[in-house]
């Protein structure tokens, strides 16, 4: 059995979603102590604790430990099985975050899967949906397997009550691939959501973005959403190109001005056509797990987030890859995964 340190590194939830996920691929049991001990409230919260009874339903598995604010737990998993299933977050915690623990050991299962996901969609320090459709899972596809992700209803905080649906279609094993070019960019898209709140917040958004990208209204798009459980608001850049669609999201919140929340998420975007490179820092975490179980591929990477050196180090505990990382000298940082 292995024994983790969820206190390392980054010392959140993410150590304990690489765990699970990889524990369901190769079988080998673990003890995962400390559990977001660098966060103020440690332990597992609910979405982590959906995330744990997920991976124990797909996995057969037997759990100590799986309560709200437990910082310990042993996963013992039993028999990957591949079928229909529905996991819900109470709460408005991310449902995404749900299906990142999942979906690796879907993606090369004996048979599909289809999973209903209940919670929050568009949450802050999460995947949002827009950026699992268009950015995560063509990544994904392009390795072998089949996904589509259908949105039923958004989710936002405080309310949650988003639901998405994601069918698998499994390949045998992960092929990997190269990511070294962006390729030219393509396709550009600013869309502001509004649900239950007034549409001048995201006519006030796009107006920003309109003006700080120089881009005209065809590149615009309003989406008011009117079947969500309460309020909610986000505004998303896609920049698609050539070899890759990147998606920036800002969030959103009472309080804060729309323009302020539409200049974060041009900060993030100019950073972005800036650098040249194809992959950016959400990613990059995001990517490290496929592409480890496939055994090889490379990506040139914005930056290496904590996020990111922390799954690192907990992937090599459970498979046997090595990580080769260089800077490079023009712009970003060549991540290499081999066998
Ligand atoms: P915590 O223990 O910090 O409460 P958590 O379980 O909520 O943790 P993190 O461990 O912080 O989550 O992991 C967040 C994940 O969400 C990472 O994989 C990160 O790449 C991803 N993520 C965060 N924000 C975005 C975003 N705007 N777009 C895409 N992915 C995002």
């Amino acid at each position: 059995m292995l024994t983790i340190d969820g206190s390392f590194g980054e010392g959140g939830g993410q150590i304990l979603r690489t765990a699970l996920g990889l524990s369901l691929i190769t079988g080998t049991p673990f003890k995962i102590e400390k559990i977001r001990a660098k966060r103020s409230k440690p332990g597992l919260m609910r979405q982590h604790l959906t995330a744990v009874n997920a991976a124990a339903k797909v996995g057969a598995a037997d759990v100590e430990g799986a309560a709200i604010g437990s910082q310990t737990l042993i996963f013992t998993p039993q028999n990957l099985l591949p079928g229909e299933y529905s996991f819900a977050v109470a709460t408005a915690g991310s449902a995404t975050l749900v299906l990142q623990t999942v979906l690796p050991a879907l993606l090369s299962a004996s048979a599909s899967s289809k999973l209903t996901l209940e919670g929050g969609t568009h949450n802050p320090f999460a995947p949002p949906f827009d950026f699992l459709a268009k950015s995560f899972l063509p990544l994904i596809n392009r390795m072998g397997p089949k996904i589509t992700a259908s949105l039923i209803r958004p989710g936002f905080y405080p309310a949650g009550g988003g639901r998405f649906v994601v069918e698998i279609e499994p390949v045998k094993s992960l092929s990997g691939f190269d990511l070294l070019q962006r390729g030219e960019i393509i396709a550009k898209r600013a869309k502001a959501m509004v649900a239950s709140l007034p549409t001048i917040i995201a006519e006030k958004e796009l107006k920003v973005i309109a003006h700080k990208m120089s881009w005209d209204s065809s590149c615009l798009h309003i989406e008011k959403i009117a079947n969500s459980a309460g309020p909610g608001n986000i505004v998303t850049i896609e920049l698609e190109s050539e070899n890759i669609c990147e998606v920036f999201t800002g969030f959103g919140e009472r309080g804060v001005k729309s323009e302020d929340v539409a200049e974060q998420v041009v900060k993030m975007a100019r950073r972005y056509l800036v650098s040249g490179v194809p992959v950016g820092e959400y990613l990059t975490d995001q990517l490290l797990v496929p592409l480890a179980i496939a055994g090889e591929g490379s990506f040139v990477s914005i930056g290496l987030s904590r996020h990111s050196t922390t799954n690192i180090e907990i992937i090599k505990k459970f498979l046997g890859v090595t990580f080769a990382i260089s800077q490079l000298e023009k712009s970003g940082w060549l991540i290499e995964i081999k066998k």
